[in-house]
């Protein structure tokens, strides 16, 4: 396999391989952004869950209290009856004493009960807030159906590119294919070209035996620099106006060349 066909093979590899990383990008945020819908949505409905059953337990405590403080009313009433027939200050003393203790038990569960309503009337507030919260929820996820579609043709669209990649791949030589995929995962990108004698890729100076050596263009080289697989190009695809998959995303000043190790 010449060197030429091995340049091509790598370079449409790079191609593919820089859609493939963009897109996977995107399968992973339109992911992570329905998932989070989901679970704002189970948080709300916990929350509205806890709700309810204190608005429960509140309910039925106001209800003994309720029921208490109806004893105690009954009881008063005895007390005042009881009153009337006293025959002694000392019997006297003691049922108006004991009237007043139970008022102040009455009063005391009045008090109780209103905190209670108070209490209750948050809660089923919150209730509502949280009933809301999850209507507007569940809206937006309805209408992310065509977000999930979206999913869908994002996970098509990767499986069919990595399915295309298996192709490229088999023309890459084996060896010069692990090279490339070890730089890949370090870098993001593994391919990189030099035309007037600096690296695509990181824009530094390479040294001018090795700028020759690639200008014969006999073997691959490697950037001293980026560690990325180099060869010579005989034009610059930027004047030629092609886009490029293999200039990296490196943004070092392509006028400050001269020893700038930017991509270290
Ligand atoms: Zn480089």
């Amino acid at each position: 396999m010449n060197l030429r066909a091995q340049i091509e093979a790598l370079e449409s590899l790079a191609t593919l391989d820089a859609s493939l990383a963009k897109l996977e990008a995107e399968l992973r945020g339109e992911g992570e952004r329905l998932s989070d819908k989901k679970s704002q949505l189970k948080k709300l409905d916990e929350r509205f869950e806890s709700t309810r059953a204190s608005v429960g337990d509140m309910d039925r405590t106001r209800g003994e209290l309720l029921q208490d403080a109806r004893q105690m009313s009954v009881q008063m009433e005895r007390s005042r009856e009881k009153l009337a027939r006293c025959r002694t200050e000392r019997e006297l003393n003691a049922t108006q004493r004991e009237i007043e203790e139970l008022r102040k038990l009455y009063r005391d569960r009045e008090l109780e009960i209103e905190k209670i309503n108070g209490l209750a009337e948050q809660a089923r507030s919150e209730m509502e807030k949280a009933n809301q919260e999850r209507e507007v929820l569940t809206t937006d996820m309805a209408k992310d159906d065509a977000s999930a579609t979206r999913l869908d043709s994002l996970e098509t669209a990767v499986s069919a590119e990595r399915e295309k990649r298996k192709e490229l791949v088999k023309a890459v030589p084996p060896a010069l294919y692990r090279r490339y995929e070890m730089i890949r995962k370090r870098r993001g990108s593994a391919l990189a070209w030099t035309f007037q004698g600096t690296c695509s890729a990181c824009h530094i100076s390479l040294s001018p035996m090795a700028f020759q050596r690639l200008r014969r263009g006999e073997d691959f080289d490697q950037c001293p620099s980026c560690q990325r697989i180099l060869y010579y190009r005989e034009s610059n695809p930027a004047d030629a106006g092609s886009s490029d998959a293999t200039s990296s995303s490196s943004s070092a000043d392509p006028g400050d060349t001269a020893g700038n190790e930017t991509d270290s």
